[in-house]
């Protein structure tokens, strides 16, 4: 393992109530002290949090100086709002986005997907076409399969169609089976897929929240971990140190096995992923000059 190679990156959500937007620039400078590469700021499907996700790019890059990259869903949007958006956060000095297709609304299948886009290669070869190489562009990967396709092949052509229209790199779904994305990045070089592939790497800290996401992003929680947390449920403290444990070991094995680094999925919390950082012990990069 080559720690200084390693590029790590911290995912915020944007606050959804004023407590949360009174706390998070405390959770930004904590982990801003870690030096992450970049920072990442989801958006919400639909519209909610679109107006969110630039106030909270922009404020991490303010109070930072660190890179931010907002997340891009395509699904139930038009060709001239994401023209506009991305045309906002070119004017605002981004040059990092995380290119997505969004979850459909539960009664939709793909193919009525509302909007002007189906998929994400689709607002990738957009977002090529309307800017060149200006954006650096990340999308996501399943190594567990994404729940809605009709099987890994299907999920791993589509992957790549993602790659083909120009998407410079990859963060996973969480998963913690560490040979799913192993298997994963087997495939990308028999396929000849050159891109980095970045494991998303979920904190355990909420047994409840925890099979919540998972059941609906469709990441499997191993019987022997989930059996662990179930009888973790009422000792807080037992749960957070195993949580720490398995997912430390799980960043330790994808690390020695070269993944080029990790996309921690902080839910705006500092504490879970420093511990994680910490245990790690990975060195602080060189601070640019
Ligand atoms: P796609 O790559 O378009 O794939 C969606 C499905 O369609 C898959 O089953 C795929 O196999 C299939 N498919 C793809 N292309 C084709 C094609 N051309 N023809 C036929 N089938 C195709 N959601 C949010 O709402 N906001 C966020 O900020 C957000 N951030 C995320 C960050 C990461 C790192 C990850 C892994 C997920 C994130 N999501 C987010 C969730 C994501 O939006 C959902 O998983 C969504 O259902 C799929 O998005 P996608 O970009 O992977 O879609």
């Amino acid at each position: 393992m080559n720690n200084d190679q390693i590029q790590f990156s911290f995912e915020l959500f944007p606050p959804r109530t004023p407590a949360g937007a009174e706390k998070l620039p405390a959770v930004v400078s904590a982990l801003a002290a870690a030096r992450p590469a970049f920072f990442s700021v989801t958006y919400g499907a639909g519209g909610s949090e679109q107006q969110g996700t630039y106030e909270t790019v922009m404020q991490v890059v303010e109070s930072t100086g660190i890179e931010a990259a907002p997340h891009l869903t395509c699904v139930g949007s038009s060709r001239s709002g994401i023209a506009a958006t991305l045309q906002r956060y070119r004017d605002g000095g981004i040059r990092r986005i995380v290119a997505l297709r969004g979850d459909l609304p539960a009664t939709a299948t793909s193919t009525q997907a509302p909007g002007e886009f189906r998929y994400a290669n689709e607002l990738v070869s957009f977002i090529r076409e309307l800017h060149g190489d200006h954006f650096s562009l990340e999308v996501a990967a399943y190594p567990e399969m994404h729940p809605q396709a009709t099987g890994p092949d299907v999920d791993f052509d589509n992957f790549r169609r993602k790659v083909d229209a120009g998407a410079n790199g990859a963060v996973t779904q969480y998963f913690y089976n560490a040979d799913a994305y192993f298997d994963f990045v087997d495939r990308c070089q028999q396929a000849q897929i050159a891109v980095p592939v970045v494991p998303g790497i979920m904190p355990i800290t909420n047994h409840a929240q925890l099979t919540r996401f998972s059941a609906a992003c469709g990441a499997e929680i191993p019987r022997w971990i989930r059996l662990r947390l179930e009888r973790y449920q009422d000792d807080r403290e037992a749960l957070l140190d195993f949580g720490l444990d398995v997912v430390t070991r799980l960043c330790r094995t994808l690390l020695e096995n070269d993944a080029p680094g990790l996309h921690f999925y902080s839910l705006n919390q500092s504490e879970p992923t420093l511990r994680l950082w910490r245990n790690l012990d990975l060195p602080l990069p060189i601070a640019a000059p």
